[in-house]
């Protein structure tokens, strides 16, 4: 059994990949391109967002979007404790300082009641992340954002295909990111990402930031970096997304299923917060045990992940800009959490023998 089965859905569109890769080979043309901007085009329809910039990964995605906003040294950004290195990691790495503080008890994601006692004369943005597929309480961070005078970057790496009243997670800040590493929700075949704007500016800057700051053919009117989308990725995300709703629907499903059938046990299933669709990046649950658990369910067969085993202020590259804030539900939720297999192929009969597992094991 796999925790996340990336060859089924390559069997199901082996054809329609190779297709579009083989045009790529045939054009001669491997970084950016037609593809790119075809992808663009999809990717800023399905959000309803004016300009979506395919870029290298994920990662470099938030790195460049705090550039386009001009993040410098002795800036402080607010992130969640409780999320993957990089949301913090792009701060540091540009001088700036990662304040964080502690996430929801319910969705696990940033709490907005937090944010207001964080902001000093300082802060400049705050990254809300989507974690696992499902997006914070966007309005009200918005709303602190334009009162404070600052900029929200949604980190929805985990998110592409979830909405939050409505609209598409990716389209509600000003700025957001997103990742196509394989085994995310919208995944290539290798790395890949993308930033998110409705600002025409900003997505000029990105623009330039990704190709070296270049406004005009080696004519550089800013620093930027080389953070290019490249074109055999656009290909393969072209080829998903004409699936994409059908394994949105169907991670919805496998997830509302998992969660009611371990509804008579002991571990604390995903909630779906009020106007909030979850995708299921992962399938996370809390239980009291996670060594015995992640150990029985081994014996099994059944793979586990952990995201993630230590918060961010808890990491040794980022334990110098933690100042003994209490971030106690971070450091919950990170020491319980363990997540099951979970992929849009996931079958009832694959997914009984989880269920089995983990009842045993609990
Ligand atoms: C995956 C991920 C990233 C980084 O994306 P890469 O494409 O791996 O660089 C950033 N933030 C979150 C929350 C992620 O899950």
């Amino acid at each position: 059994m796999q925790f996340i089965d990336l060859k089924q859905q390559y069997q199901l569109i082996k054809n329609d990949v190779q297709r579009e890769i083989n045009e790529v080979l045939d054009s001669g043309q491997f970084i950016l391109g037609s593809k790119v901007s075809e992808l663009e085009a999809v990717l800023s329809k399905y959000l309803g967002v004016k300009h979506a910039i395919g870029v290298a990964d994920g990662t470099t995605a938030l790195q460049i979007a705090l550039m386009a906003i001009d993040i410098k040294p002795g800036d402080e950004v607010i992130v969640p404790a409780f999320t993957f290195i990089a949301t913090a990691s792009m701060v540091a790495l540009l001088g700036a300082t990662p304040v964080f503080i502690d996430v929801d008890p319910i969705s696990y994601n940033m709490d907005a009641s937090k944010i207001e006692a964080a902001i000093t004369s300082k802060t400049r943005a705050i990254i809300p992340v989507s974690l696992f597929g499902q997006c914070p309480d966007l309005e009200s961070i918005n709303a602190i954002a334009a009162k404070h005078g600052l900029v929200v970057i949604e980190d929805a790496a985990q998110s592409i295909g979830a909405s939050r009243n409505n609209r598409k997670s990716g389209s509600m800040t000003t700025l957001a990111c997103t990742s196509f590493f394989p085994s995310k929700p919208l995944g290539c075949y290798g790395d890949g990402g993308a930033c998110f704007t409705n600002d025409d500016n900003l997505a000029e800057k990105i623009n330039w930031i990704r190709v070296h700051g270049q406004d005009k053919r080696y004519h550089h009117a800013i620093i930027g970096v080389n953070g290019r989308l490249d074109t055999i990725q656009a290909a393969v995300l072209l080829s998903k997304m004409r699936i994409f709703d059908k394994e949105i629907a169907a991670r919805q499903e496998i997830g509302a299923r998992y969660s009611q059938l371990l509804s008579t046990t002991n571990c604390v299933t995903p909630a779906i917060t009020q106007g909030n669709t979850h995708i299921y990046a992962q399938y996370s649950i809390l239980v009291d045990d996670r060594a015995k658990f992640i150990e029985n369910l081994a014996k099994l067969n059944i793979p586990t992940s952990v995201h993630y085993p230590i918060p961010l202020h808890m990491q040794p590259a980022l334990k110098k800009y933690y100042h003994n804030q209490q971030l106690p539900v971070s450091e919950f939720v990170a020491s319980r959490i363990v997540s099951l297999p979970m992929h849009p192929y996931l079958d009832h009969a694959t997914q009984d023998k989880i269920i089995n597992a983990v009842i045993s094991a609990l």
